[in-house]
């Protein structure tokens, strides 16, 4: 008796239709998640030409009887499912009962399977739709599907396959997604008749991530927590190990690796100014929840799914996943030019480079538990001053644990602390620091301040028009414009966290900003303008900085969040243990 039904015209008229196999990529994922779903774990995979010629994938997984081989490639038979309600609890990848029936009528198929408990297998030879042979054959428990000769008989079709090339690395990356959340299942990948990729059944996912992408263990921070409706874990990668393409992005439902529309979003919030843009951060987001929370009907090639309480969804993860992030870099990982891993301390070599990451690594070694700095202003908001940057006070009670060497360059500070020495880069420090302080006087509403004498600017016709645009925006960020006749405007109030002695030229920082960010959702022109505001404020490379200033600057660092990077992405530091100097002038041993 097999297990294979067809499914009744109620539920077949209400699973999202569509094409289904569009290219090689899409036949290995459909045979895989049969295989996975037979609950297999050893997979193997070859394709030649790209896949176009040939795919082949074996399973070692539950395997088929005779009937159930026999209908296995019909439309709308499956295993999985027996009503459109089964869906609410749906455990495996496949439910619709279509890929192998689309498979066989654009291919030469021939399935191979034979279930533990039985002696032989049953071969099947189906052409393009139609049954030619039939077999029973001595083979291995498990299953064998092969796919010859795509969209042979489809020339339309086949015109739109790119070349062998570019298909096959279409057909890696879908392998690629099934890995990632399968690494209990072992994987065996050959494409031209030469093996290209191995990894046998892994204990973690982050074991599989070290076999796929190397030991970039170091690079990723893990995270796990609750939401409403259900669990979330995984890893998201250091703010300073990025990549120009969303490549290393995976987001997963239920092990079904998708596209969410909203994941972008997410991460971007999540990462804000931490990064610069058009970089991107490594993230394997794993969601695992009940069923009847998420719609995985959407998209006839399972690309998608849908939340059905998305915003909350959305939110919360957001929050959790900026958490997770804020905690990882608060706690400071040790190390800069070194990362902690043996392998990377091996990789070192003078002169100083991190062979392997693209940016360096960078603890908030200012925020670390282990270096507590006394807080003198603890509770106190400090004073926000553009110009003479720290005001005396400030520099009073200065971080007596850090020694300050001197300026490079007339821009970075070195300072020496125990057996590390830090450079900081001056105007990337004072630009995260004043950033910090502006968004978080602007998140708080904090009040404009009257100008005593309002200043009247004469704009031009065109100027004028934009003000009046962005007087709303203006407005949120604590000026107070008018019109004034004549294509000028009067400003009566500044944001209370400028200097009434810079109100002009803050003010046309915010307008050029907004001016150049009319395109972007409101509260990134809003996040943008701060952006500007806290770099035209700060102090500048060649800038004179004295002793006190230096001292007064760790100081306010050492307070300030997201120590590590300037709002544009850049580090504000740079660390260097003694022992690092040590190796590098070759005094001890490796
Ligand atoms: P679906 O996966 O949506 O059920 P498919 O057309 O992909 O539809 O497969 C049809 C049926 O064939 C499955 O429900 C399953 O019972 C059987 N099947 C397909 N591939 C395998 C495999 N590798 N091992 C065991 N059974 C398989
Ligand atoms: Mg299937």
């Amino acid at each position: 008796m097999g297990i294979i039904r067809p499914l009744d015209e109620a539920t077949t008229t209400r699973i999202a239709a569509g094409e289904v196999i569009d290219r090689p990529a899409s036949v290995v994922r459909e045979l895989v998640d049969n295989a996975l779903d037979a609950q297999a774990t050893e997979i193997e995979v070859s394709i030649m030409d790209g896949g176009i010629s040939s795919v082949e994938v074996s399973d070692n997984g539950i395997g088929m009887s005779r009937e159930d081989v026999l209908l296995c490639y019909h439309n709308h038979t499956t295993s999985k499912i027996s009503t459109f309600e089964d869906l609410e609890h749906l455990s495996t990848l496949g439910f619709r009962g279509e890929a192998l029936a689309s498979i066989a009528s654009v291919a030469f198929l021939d399935v191979m399977s034979r279930p533990r408990e039985s002696v032989c297998g049953t071969r099947i030879v189906v052409e393009y739709g139609e049954l030619k042979d039939v077999q029973e054959i001595g083979m291995g428990y498990g299953t064998v599907v092969r796919v010859n000769q795509l969209f042979e008989r489809l020339p339309a079709r086949k015109k739109f396959l790119q070349s062998p090339m570019q298909e096959a690395k279409l057909v890696y990356r879908e392998l690629l997604k099934k890995m990632i959340v399968f690494p209990e299942c072992g994987f065996l990948y050959r494409s031209e008749g030469r093996e290209r990729f191995r990894s046998p059944a892994r204990r973690s996912t982050l074991e599989r991530i070290v076999d796929l992408f190397g030991d970039i263990t170091d690079e990723l921070i893990p995270f796990e927590f609750a939401v409403n409706e259900g669990r979330v874990h995984g890893f998201l990668g250091r703010p300073t190990y990025l990549k120009p393409q969303k490549n290393f992005q995976f987001f997963a439902v239920n092990r079904r690796v998708v596209e969410w529309k909203l994941f972008s979003f997410v991460l971007s919030q999540v990462y804000g100014d931490l990064i610069p843009p058009q970089r991107h951060p490594l993230a394997f987001v794993f969601v695992e929840m009940d069923p009847s929370e998420v719609d995985v009907n959407v998209h006839p090639m399972k690309r998608e799914v849908r939340f059905r309480r998305e915003h909350d969804f959305q939110q919360a993860l957001v929050h959790h996943l900026r958490q997770s992030l804020e905690k990882s870099l608060a706690l400071g990982k040790s190390g800069f030019f070194f990362s902690s891993s043996p392998a990377a301390k091996e990789a070192f070599s003078v002169p100083f480079v991190h062979e392997k990451t693209e940016t360096p690594i960078l603890p908030d070694f200012l925020l670390t538990e282990d270096h507590p700095l006394p807080n003198p202003y603890e509770g106190e908001s400090l004073p926000a001053t553009e110009t003479g940057l720290f005001s005396e006070e400030n520099v009073e009670d200065v971080v007596s644990s850090y020694r300050f060497v001197g300026v490079l360059f007339a821009t970075y500070l070195l300072f020496e602390k125990g057996e590390e020495i830090f450079i900081i880069d001056q105007h990337a420090a004072h630009e995260r620091i004043r950033y910090e302080e502006i968004k978080a006087q602007y998140q708080t509403h904090s009040s404009s301040q009257e100008l005593l004498h309002p200043v009247s600017l004469h704009l031009g016709r065109e100027k004028t028009r934009e003000v009046l645009m962005h007087k709303t925006e203006l407005e949120r960020l604590g000026f107070d414009v008018e019109e004034f006749g004549n294509d000028s405007v009067v400003l009566r109030a500044i944001p209370a966290y400028l200097s009434p002695s810079r109100a002009e030229e803050a003010f046309e920082v915010c307008l050029d900003a907004l001016e150049n960010h009319t395109q972007a959702h409101p509260s990134e022109m809003i996040e943008e303008t701060l952006k500007q505001l806290a770099c035209k404020t700060a102090i500048k490379a060649h800038d004179h900085i004295s002793a006190r200033e230096a001292y007064g600057l760790l100081e306010r660092l050492s307070h300030t969040p997201n120590s590590s990077s300037c709002p544009h992405g850049r580090p504000t530091f740079l660390r260097l243990s003694k022992q690092d100097l040590e190796k590098l002038f070759k005094r001890t041993g490796f």
